[in-house]
């Protein structure tokens, strides 16, 4: 069995552009456990030689927002039971809001290996705003745009190398 990889965040914050970007060459399936994979997709990632499972936990309902906070969270703690590694996503042009300082603390307490992918820093300039996000706790904090394709392979090879 693959390792798996879960994409945690707050809606809008970039987690299905990561995931489109990361699996797009790969088949995206959509899951029918019941009971939790309605709302959540997997897709496959090869990187470095290597081959991995990644879940969006955004799952698959179009409009994210509709996603009420409750849900975020039960999202972010199917991820943490189930997969290896937590890549949890902000948007780094916003400010911190509550939804992201306790879904941090809530990942953070998983003990598992985690990364905090500040998104959405499209220029080299925008990058240094990712420090901001330190304040959340996390030891590894990688400035990405899923969108411009920007830092994704530092990500991947970090995550790839906690796996
Ligand atoms: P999700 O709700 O976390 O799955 O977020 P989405 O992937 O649906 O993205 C929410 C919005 O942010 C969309 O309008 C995306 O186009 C936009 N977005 C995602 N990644 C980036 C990025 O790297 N840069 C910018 N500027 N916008 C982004
Ligand atoms: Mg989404």
């Amino acid at each position: 069995r693959l390792p798996l990889v879960a994409i945690c965040g707050r809606p809008n914050v970039g987690k299905s552009t990561l995931f489109n970007r990361l699996t797009q060459t790969r088949r995206s399936i959509v899951g029918d456990e019941p009971g939790i994979t309605r709302d959540r997709i997997y897709g496959e990632v090869e990187w470095a030689g290597r081959d991995v499972r990644l879940v969006d936990t955004g799952g698959v309902i179009p409009d994210d927002e509709a996603l009420i906070p409750a849900e975020i969270f039960r999202q972010a703690k199917v991820g943490l039971e189930e997969a290896d590694v937590i890549i949890m996503v902000v948007d780094g042009r916003t400010e911190l809001a509550a939804p992201d300082i306790e879904l941090a603390r809530l990942l953070l307490r998983g003990g598992k290996p985690i990364f905090l992918a500040v998104n959405k820093m499209d220029t080299p300039e925008l990058e240094a705003g990712a420090e901001n996000f330190r304040r959340l706790g996390f030891r590894n904090v990688l400035p990405i745009s899923a969108e411009h394709a920007a830092g994704i392979g530092d990500l991947l090879d970090e995550v790839w190398a906690a796996l």
